[in-house]
């Protein structure tokens, strides 16, 4: 099983809709694995987004990360790095296909609902970024053996 770090921006807090986007994560049989609210401060915004910090547009984001309390999020399972960036859709939300979260709840570029590991690299580092080890769970769901086959299940 593969862990993966979300983040419910503010776009998400404030517009209510983290019930939503939790229900999708958790139809699709992902495993919550760490769950906490908490501010961002610039210090972890410079280093979770490292890759824009010289863009113009960097002062913005910042603003916009720390404009409410963020839920991030550990989730767990097959390849689920890759499962949730496909269902968190295209960075611009007027160009995220409709079915995917920013495609049915986001019209702009930066306020675009969550933020979704990229890579294994990015997830590793960013689950350790925003969770301390023991707030993360290793547990399994009773409906684990509903979600995959027997042949997909390592643990
Ligand atoms: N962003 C922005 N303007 C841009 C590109 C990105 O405000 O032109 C913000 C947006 O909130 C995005 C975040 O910076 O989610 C991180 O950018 P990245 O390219 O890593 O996109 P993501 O991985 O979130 O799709
Ligand atoms: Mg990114």
């Amino acid at each position: 099983m593969e862990k993966t770090l979300v983040i419910f921006k503010p776009s998400a807090i404030e517009r209510g809709l983290v019930g939503n986007i939790l229900t999708r994560f958790q139809q699709k049989g992902l495993i919550i694995a760490g769950m906490k609210m908490m501010m961002l401060d610039e210090k972890i915004l410079r280093e979770h987004y490292s890759h824009l910090v010289d863009k113009s547009f960097f002062p913005l984001l910042l603003k916009s990360m720390m404009a409410s309390p963020v839920i991030v999020m550990c989730l767990e399972g097959k390849d689920a790095i890759n499962v949730v960036r496909l269902m968190t859709g295209a960075t611009n939300g007027r160009e995220a296909l409709p079915g995917t979260i920013r495609g049915d709840f986001a019209s702009s570029n930066q306020e675009n609902i969550i933020h979704a590991s990229s890579c294994p690299e990015d997830a590793k580092a960013e689950v350790a970024r925003f969770f301390k080890p023991e707030e993360i769970f290793d547990w399994v769901p009773v409906n684990i053996p509903f979600v995959y086959s027997a042949l997909e299940i390592e643990k």
